[in-house]
C-alpha cells in the first residue's frame, strides 16, 4: 500500500484551529481586546457593526508592531509572549498560544494597521482566508487597528449558525464587560452601528463597575480585601438583599483573567449562608491573585476554566474573607428577611389584600350592550389564536381570580358602577345585527361609543391581557398547568439550557413542569394552560433570546421581561379573524386590566375617534 498520510496545508489547519478559537463574533472581540491589553494600551475602542457579523474593529494605542511582526503575527504559533515551555508558568499576558490572529484570518477578511513608537511610518496589511493580499507602508498613529470583516464568509454553515443580532451583541457586550472590568485603569469605548454603547473612562474598579452596571450599583457593593501568602483577594460582593434569582452579576477573575468556577462560586454562596434564601444567588466581582506557577490555565482553549494547585485552601480563604466582609460592614443586623425582591414588580400582588378590586375586574361587565347579560364569560373564545386549545387560554384568564371576585364583593355597588360606565361610555344599540362591535382588516375591533368610536388593536389588546395575567402568575405562583400525555422533549445548546435553568422557577410559576432540564435536553411534562403544545418550541426559543438580550440597567425586572415576551409570543396576531364572542371577550378582558390603554411594549392599545372631530372633517 502506498503512503496515504500527508500534512494539512496551513490554511486548512488554521481553519480547523479557528473552529476552536472562534465560535462567534464575541470570540473575536475577546481575542482582539486581550491583544490590545497585552500591547499595554491605555485607550481601547471597539467598533462593531451588525453585532459583529459585518465588522469588528479594535483600535488601540499600544506598542504596535513592526512591518515584519505584523506579517508574522498571523502565522500559527506566532507569539511574542512566551519563548519556552517554562514561560507558561509565569504568564502575565492574556495570550500565549499565538493562535488567535491566524485563526481569525483563516475565516474572515482582516485588515491591520500598526505603528510602533520608534518607527516613522506604519504598516498596512490585508489578509483574506489566510492569504496575504497586500502589505504597504501607511501613515497611522502609534498603536494597532485591526478590522475583521465578514466573519465566517468562507464557512457558510458557521455563518448560518449565528444567532440573531441581539443575541450575538449580548455575547459581545459580555466579553467587553469582562475585559473592561479586569482593567479599570484602561479607557474603553464601544460603538455599535454608529451609536456609543459604552464610554468607560479610566478609573478604579468600583467606578468601573458603576459605569457598567449603573449608578444604583454603588450602594449595593461591599468591599472585600484579603492578602495571604498564597492568595490575594480584592473586589466586591453585592449586599445579600440584592441577591438575585438569576446569576447575572457573578464575576471571578484570576490574575486578571475572567474565569468560571462552580467550585469557587460555591465558596462564595456558602459565605452568604443564612443571609440569603436558598433559591437566590449572590452577586460578586472578585479578583484573585495567585502565583502563576500554582495554576494551569491551559486546560481549555478559550481559557475560562482554570486549575488551582491548592483548591481547598483557596475555597476556605475565599469563604472566610467574604464572611468577614459581610460581618464587618454590618450587613447581618440590617437584613430584612421579610423583603422579597421577587415581588418588586409593577404589580405587587404578594401583599394585596382582596379589597374592592372587583370593580375593575368585573368579568360579566360588557360595556357594549345595554343590559349586563348573565352569560358565563369563561365559555367564550373557543377559537382564535394559535389554533386548537385557545379556549383554554381564555378560561385560564379567570382562574385564580374567581376567589377574589367572590369574596367581599358587594354586588349592588358593583352593578351600580358598571351600569354607570356602561351608560356613560357606549352606544346602547350599536349595530342592527345586535352585535356590539365589528372587526376590520382582521386587525382592529371597532366599537361605537356615545362620544364616537373606539378602535382597538386586537394584538396589542391581547398582549396587555396576557401580560397582566402572566405577571401575576409569575409573582404569586398561580399559573395553571395542563399535563401532557407524553413529555415534550426538546434540544437546545448548553448555554440555552443554562438560560432556561436560570428562569426555571419563573417558568414553573406560569405552569411549565420540567421533568428534566440539563445538558442539552429539556423534557416538559406540563405546560401553562394558556398555551398549546405546538407553540412551546417557539416560545422557549423566544424566551431564551429575550433573557440573553436583557441589557443591564434595564429597569424592568426579569419577571416583567418574561411576562412581556410570553405575552407577545402568545397573543392573537393581526390577521386573525374574530367572531362576535371573541371580540367581546377581548373588550371585556381589556377593560378589566389595570392599564388597558397601553400594550406591555408601550404601544397604544386603542384610540377613540370623537364624533366632534369627525364632524369637523365634513365642514
Ligand atoms: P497571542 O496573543 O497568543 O500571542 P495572537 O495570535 O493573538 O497570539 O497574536 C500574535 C502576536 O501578535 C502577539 O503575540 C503580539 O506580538 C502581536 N499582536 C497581536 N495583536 C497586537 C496588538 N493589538 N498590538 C501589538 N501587538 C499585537
Ligand atoms: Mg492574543
Amino acid at each position: 500500500m502506498t503512503d496515504i498520510i500527508q500534512l494539512l496545508p496551513d490554511h486548512v489547519a488554521n481553519q480547523i484551529a479557528a473552529g476552536e478559537v472562534v465560535q462567534r463574533p464575541a470570540s473575536v472581540v475577546k481575542e482582539l481586546l486581550e491583544n490590545a491589553i497585552d500591547a499595554k494600551s491605555d485607550t481601547i475602542t471597539l467598533v462593531v457593526k451588525d453585532a459583529g457579523k459585518t465588522l469588528i474593529q479594535v483600535i488601540d494605542n499600544g506598542m504596535g508592531m513592526s512591518h515584519t511582526d505584523a506579517r508574522l503575527s498571523f502565522e500559527r504559533h506566532a507569539t511574542s509572549k512566551i519563548k519556552s515551555a517554562e514561560d507558561l508558568f509565569s504568564l502575565h499576558t492574556k495570550g500565549f498560544r499565538g493562535e488567535a490572529l491566524a485563526s481569525i484570518a483563516a475565516i474572515a477578511h482582516v485588515e491591520l494597521k500598526s505603528k510602533t513608537n520608534d518607527s516613522e511610518i506604519g504598516t498596512h496589511l490585508t489578509i483574506e482566508g489566510s492569504e496575504v493580499k497586500s502589505q504597504d507602508p501607511v501613515v497611522t498613529p502609534v498603536g494597532t487597528t485591526i478590522s475583521v470583516k465578514n466573519l465566517f464568509y468562507n464557512i457558510p454553515a458557521r455563518r448560518n449558525f449565528l444567532k440573531s443580532d441581539a443575541v450575538e451583541l449580548r455575547h459581545i457586550i459580555d466579553e467587553f464587560h469582562r475585559v473592561a472590568m479586569a482593567h479599570p485603569d484602561v479607557e474603553f469605548n464601544m460603538i455599535h452601528n454608529g451609536n456609543d454603547v459604552f464610554k468607560l473612562p479610566a478609573s478604579n474598579l468600583k467606578q468601573r463597575i458603576v459605569h457598567i452596571f449603573g449608578r444604583k450599583t454603588e450602594e449595593k457593593l461591599v468591599p472585600v480585601s484579603e492578602e495571604t501568602e498564597i492568595l490575594k483577594i480584592e473586589g466586591f460582593v453585592l449586599k445579600p438583599e440584592f441577591a438575585k434569582k438569576s446569576r447575572g452579576e457573578q464575576f471571578f477573575f484570576v490574575n486578571n483573567r475572567f474565569i468560571r468556577s462552580s467550585y469557587l462560586n460555591h465558596a462564595v454562596s456558602s459565605a452568604f449562608e443564612g443571609l440569603i434564601k436558598n433559591d437566590v444567588h449572590p452577586g460578586y466581582f472578585l479578583f484573585l491573585e495567585v502565583d502563576p506557577k500554582t495554576i494551569d490555565i491551559n486546560i481549555h482553549p478559550t481559557k475560562t476554566e482554570i486549575k488551582f494547585e491548592d483548591e481547598h485552601a483557596i475555597y476556605a480563604m475565599l469563604r472566610s474573607t467574604i464572611k468577614h466582609s459581610l460581618g464587618q460592614f454590618n450587613i447581618a443586623p440590617v437584613l430584612d428577611f421579610t423583603h422579597n425582591q421577587e415581588f418588586d414588580t409593577p404589580y405587587n400582588y404578594s401583599k394585596k389584600i382582596p379589597q374592592m378590586p372587583t370593580i375593575e375586574v368585573d368579568r360579566n361587565f360588557n360595556p357594549f350592550v345595554e343590559k349586563n347579560p348573565s352569560r358565563n364569560p369563561a365559555s367564550g373564545f373557543k377559537s382564535g389564536y394559535a389554533g386548537k386549545g385557545a379556549g383554554a387560554a381564555w378560561e385560564s384568564l379567570y382562574i385564580g381570580l374567581k376567589d377574589e371576585d367572590q369574596s367581599e364583593v358587594k354586588l349592588e355597588s358593583m352593578e351600580f358602577e358598571t351600569e354607570e360606565v356602561n351608560a356613560e361610555l357606549f352606544e346602547k344599540q350599536p349595530f342592527e345585527s345586535g352585535q356590539s362591535s365589528i372587526q376590520i382588516q382582521n386587525k382592529y375591533i371597532l366599537a361605537p361609543m356615545k362620544s364616537g368610536v373606539m378602535v382597538i388593536h386586537q394584538n396589542y389588546a391581547h398582549q396587555r391581557i396576557l401580560y397582566e395575567e402572566l405577571l401575576k402568575n409569575i409573582t404569586v405562583k398561580e399559573g395553571i398547568s395542563q399535563q401532557l400525555l407524553f413529555p415534550l422533549i426538546l434540544n437546545f445548546s448548553k448555554p440555552d439550557i443554562a438560560v432556561l435553568i436560570k428562569v426555571r422557577e419563573q417558568l414553573e410559576n406560569t405552569g411549565f413542569i420540567f421533568s428534566d432540564l440539563k445538558d442539552e435536553t429539556v423534557s416538559i411534562s406540563g405546560i401553562p394552560a394558556l398555551i398549546t403544545e405546538n407553540h412551546v418550541p417557539d416560545l422557549l426559543e423566544q424566551l431564551i433570546g429575550a433573557v440573553k438580550e436583557e441589557i443591564p440597567e434595564d429597569s424592568f425586572s426579569q419577571n416583567d421581561m418574561l411576562a412581556k415576551t410570553m405575552a407577545a409570543s402568545l397573543a392573537i396576531k393581526s390577521g386573525t379573524s374574530l367572531n362576535a364572542e371573541e371580540r367581546e371577550n377581548i373588550i371585556n378582558q381589556l377593560f378589566a386590566c389595570k392599564e388597558p390603554t397601553v400594550s406591555p411594549m408601550n404601544k397604544n392599545v386603542f384610540v377613540v375617534l370623537e364624533t366632534e372631530s369627525l364632524d369637523r372633517k365634513f365642514i
